[in-house]
């Protein structure tokens, strides 16, 4: 396709954009306007390269280099590459002005091949002069081309190399130029974009630089400056795209974008928005079974369900692969389960050829009334929409005012998150086992604590067969009496509690038999386990946005007071308090059970290697209260 082609196609398409905004989106006119404005700034550039086109005829490669994706570093090594050679000239760069912390330097883009730069980075050495961060001298020929914006020549080659070479010794740069047929330098500034770029910078084997030269250099920087123009119109473009591919709905960008906007207008006019978050049902069976094709058929289908269903102010988009947000301006939460379930319905009605029927899982999540933080209306709609799923799918979900999260519902939708998503392989089998136990009866505080509980002892006997059912409820129970005694506040101690739950599901990821072996464990196996509070931490639970402040409490769970534990070797007050709690009661409840390289210790003793353990393991008051917390309560 010429160039020309496809700048008619970017037209195009930039058009169809402003089509789809002007007529559906009369309210996002600003983005409306920055098309326009892209449009004629295309139209423009293309009218200067069509006469720059025309008086130059050399280049037809670069024309077609440009024509197609390649990166402007490609196209501009091209153009030097086909300039080397030319009118005697022995070597040719275009070199860009740089800015960083420490100022002003110079970096080459693209350079032509040649014996002269091949010599020159023999002499200097590594890194080659392409690499390096070059000096912009003041006083050099490069500042006085851009700041008379003329093309400037000098035969003072020393001084030209030193000025942005100056660490190298003169006698170097005399080796360099030493029996060179180099008699001068040309420095062409290059301005694109109204911004200086830099310089088309050539090493002649001529003294003169003839007017006519001076034309044909004038028109090639222009090329140059084109092409860097063009790359960066390209980059802009793609930047400015609002729409997704597959379906045209709007993408992710514009509805985060909108949703910002949105917000700003709800704070304003005190009225809520909602968000409705839909994932296709059993999408990897439909590509499975009918191959990617009907996949997307399957996903194009939604799309048009959603955006039929929209209101014009209503921004319908597609989030993910198979996921997708719609963003309800303007509407509370019963408004948007209305519009939630007409979009499940239709879903369930629409007849995909060879496929069938589809389903969808929806979540709904309002602001203001469940939240009035943006990441959190998201992840609540998510958390709705997995509901959805986990409760059959095909099915609309409201979300649960966050203000109302009680520690069990965290932990239990932490518990269904890891579990449903398959985030411990090893506990696959039990997956739907649990959840149901999990999602059984709802809002009954006391069932769901004991169902976390049982949930929580069933995954510990995966990795722990001697494990004691009934030993996570102690040790929350035993946490909160210590934290008691500590004045933590509340989140604090939910977040404690949660922890407890979670802390050692490591385990889980390490190979099978290592936890049990009775033999003495080698270095690495030692390592491996070592590793768990980070698996726990960062591989397990870090995806899941809502208990990040536990994750802390969990990572360092097994740093010691002496700065001797794992995996940070942190000391002293570096540890939360409430890691040490999980550490010591953690150690007790180990020493109360059997394990394969030795038999169940009394309270008594596990007390007295706890005590052994004091100012080391743990700090001396938290062993003080926890053996006095022991002797009140159970010894
Ligand atoms: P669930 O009901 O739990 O959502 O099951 P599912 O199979 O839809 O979900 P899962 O997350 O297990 O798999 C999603 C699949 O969607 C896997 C991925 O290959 C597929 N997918 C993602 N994007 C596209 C796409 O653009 N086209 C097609 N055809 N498939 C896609
Ligand atoms: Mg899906």
């Amino acid at each position: 396709m010429g160039l020309f082609d496809k700048f008619k196609e970017l037209r195009k398409k930039v058009s169809e954009v402003e089509n789809n905004i002007y007529h559906e989106k009369r309210d996002y006119l600003e983005i409306y306007e920055r098309n326009l404005e892209l449009e004629r700034e295309i139209a423009e550039r293309t009218e200067e390269l069509n006469d720059a086109n025309k008086r130059m005829f050399t280049l037809q490669h670069i024309w077609d280099m440009m024509n197609s994706s390649t990166p402007l570093e490609n196209v501009l090594e091209a153009i030097v590459n086909s300039t080397q050679g030319e009118l005697g000239y022995m070597h040719c760069a275009i070199i860009r002005k740089c800015k960083d912390v420490d100022g002003d330097f110079l970096h080459i883009v693209a350079q032509s091949n040649d014996i002269l730069i091949e010599r020159l980075n023999n002499i200097i050495g590594a890194p080659g002069i392409q690499t390096r961060r070059l000096n912009y001298d003041l006083e050099s020929i490069y500042a006085d081309t851009l700041r008379q914006r003329t093309i400037l020549q000098s035969r003072a080659l020393h001084l030209s190399l030193k000025a942005i070479l100056p660490e190298l010794p003169n006698e170097k740069i005399d080796e360099i130029l030493t029996n060179q047929p180099v008699k001068s330098i040309i420095v062409v500034p290059l301005i694109a974009h109204n911004k200086e770029f830099g310089w088309f910078c050539v090493f002649s084997s001529r003294e003169e630089l003839a007017s006519a030269e001076m034309d044909f250099l004038a028109l090639f920087a222009k090329q140059i400056e084109m092409a860097i123009t063009i790359a960066d119109l390209f980059q802009a473009v793609k930047e400015q795209a609002v729409t997704d591919a597959l379906t045209g709905l709007y993408n992710r960008r514009y509805f985060e974008e909108a949703l910002e906007k949105e917000v700003q207008r709800a704070k304003r006019q005190k009225q809520p928005f909602s968000v409705i978050g839909i994932d296709l049902d059993f999408l990897k069976k439909i590509n499975d079974s009918y191959g990617h094709a009907y996949g997307d058929i399957a996903i194009k289908t939604v799309a048009d369900i959603l955006k039929t269903n929209a209101r014009s102010v209503d921004v319908p988009a597609r989030i993910g692969g198979e996921e997708f947000n719609v963003l309800l301006p303007g509407i509370n939460s019963e408004g948007a389960m209305i519009a939630a379930e007409r979009i499940r319905k239709t879903i369930e009605k629409a007849e995909i050829d060879t496929v069938g029927h589809i389903t969808g899982s929806l979540g709904v999540a309002t602001y203001f009334e469940h939240t009035d933080n943006v990441e959190e209306l998201l992840e609540l709609t998510d958390q709705a929409m997995y509901t959805s799923k986990r409760n059959g799918r095909n099915k609309v979900t409201l979300a649960q005012p966050i203000s109302e999260t009680s520690w069990q519902e965290i932990a239990v939708n932490t518990f269904l998150d890891i579990l449903s998503k398959n985030r411990i392989p090893k506990a696959k089998h039990l997956s739907k086992e649990l959840c149901t136990k999990l999602n059984a009866p709802a809002n009954k505080d006391e069932v769901t604590k004991e169902s976390l509980y049982a949930v929580a002892d069933m995954l510990t006997k995966l990795y722990n067969p001697m494990h004691t059912a009934g030993s996570i409820k102690n040790k929350v129970l035993m946490a909160i009496s210590l934290a008691k005694r500590f004045d933590i506040p509340k989140n604090e101690v939910d977040n404690l509690k949660i922890a407890i739950l979670l802390y050692d599901i490591g385990n889980l990821m390490l190979p099978d038999d290592l936890l049990q072996k009775a033999t003495p464990l080698t270095d690495e196996e030692r390592a491996q386990i070592k590793n768990h509070p980070l698996i726990a931490a960062q591989d397990i639970l870090k995806p899941i946005s809502y208990i990040q402040d536990v994750l802390p409490i969990i990572e360092k769970h097994h740093e010691n007071w002496d700065g001797s534990g794992y995996p940070h070797n942190l000391q002293k007050d570096d540890i939360p308090l409430t890691s040490q709690i999980i550490l010591i009661l953690d150690e007790y409840f180990a020493l109360i059970e059997p394990r394969p390289y030795r038999s169940k210790l009394s309270s008594q003793d596990a007390l007295e290697i706890i005590k052994a353990d004091a100012g080391k393991k743990w700090n001396e008051t938290l062993v003080k209260e926890f053996i006095s917390l022991i002797e009140h309560d159970i010894v």
